[in-house]
């Protein structure tokens, strides 16, 4: 399968797509992070401040390592802030920490982003439900499914690769019902932060930091797809 020429395009394809998403998104937030949102508070703050507004103050907050790491976890009704968030507030406009220094646009967007996440599973969120419901299926389907789908394929048992195909079929559904939910966090922080006085470039900013977040999922969707679609022709298109 590895010689498989449509493979190879599959491979090419899905390579583009995912690493211009990355790209984009990377550069943006660079571009951004060094913009001053002329919101006087830090990461930690500028969270607990928005959660608080919106009667989530029962929602913590934590740090957790790493780049675009940020997320909120629904089970604990945790807001994790990446330390790259945290970090960028102490940039000053060139790029030196400095003490007791603002929030950038790009951090201001990507908490807010997350504090919509945490007032979506606080209403109850339906798109939200959805993608929680599918999360064992989705972890099946991304897991061992593609395996089952190239064993059944190598070994000629039509039944075990198509198992393998529904139980991938739940992973690409994963992937769309994550779209509305994320769309709909990031119009909540758009609401935020127009808000809190971010206006003019500044709402430029937020609202390309939060568009070019939203086109990794749509990356991760489209290739999902096409992951999907490439083993289904393995499995009833190919005659040889
Ligand atoms: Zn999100």
């Amino acid at each position: 399968m590895l010689f498989d020429p449509l493979y190879i395009v599959l491979l090419v394809v899905t390579l583009a797509i995912t690493g211009w998403a990355a790209w984009r998104v990377r550069s943006t937030y660079s571009k951004w992070s060094k913009v001053d949102s002329g919101i006087n508070l830090d990461a930690f703050d500028f969270a607990r401040r928005l959660l608080d507004r919106q009667g989530l103050s029962h929602v913590k907050i934590e740090p957790t390592p790493g780049q675009l790491t940020d997320h909120y976890d629904p089970r604990g009704k945790i807001l994790r802030v990446s330390t790259q968030v945290a970090d960028a507030t102490a940039l000053s406009t060139s790029g030196v920490a400095t003490t007791g220094s603002r929030l950038s646009v790009a951090a201001a967007a990507v908490i807010a982003h997350e504090v919509g996440h945490a007032l979506q599973d606080h209403a109850g969120d339906p798109a939200m439900k959805l993608r929680q419901a599918i999360v064992p299926a989705a972890q099946f389907g991304s897991g061992i499914a593609p395996w089952l789908v190239i064993a059944g394929v190598f070994l000629q048992i039509t039944g075990l690769a198509i198992v393998g195909l529904i139980g991938f079929a739940a992973a690409v559904v994963f992937t769309f019902a994550t779209l509305p939910v994320e769309i709909g966090a990031s119009g909540k922080a758009l609401a935020f932060v127009n808000g809190l006085g971010m206006v003019g470039e500044r709402q430029d900013g937020a609202r390309a930091v939060l568009k070019a977040a939203a086109w990794t999922y749509v990356a991760g969707a489209l290739t999902a797809l096409l992951t999907f679609l490439y083993y289904a022709w393995l499995i009833f298109g190919r005659r040889d």
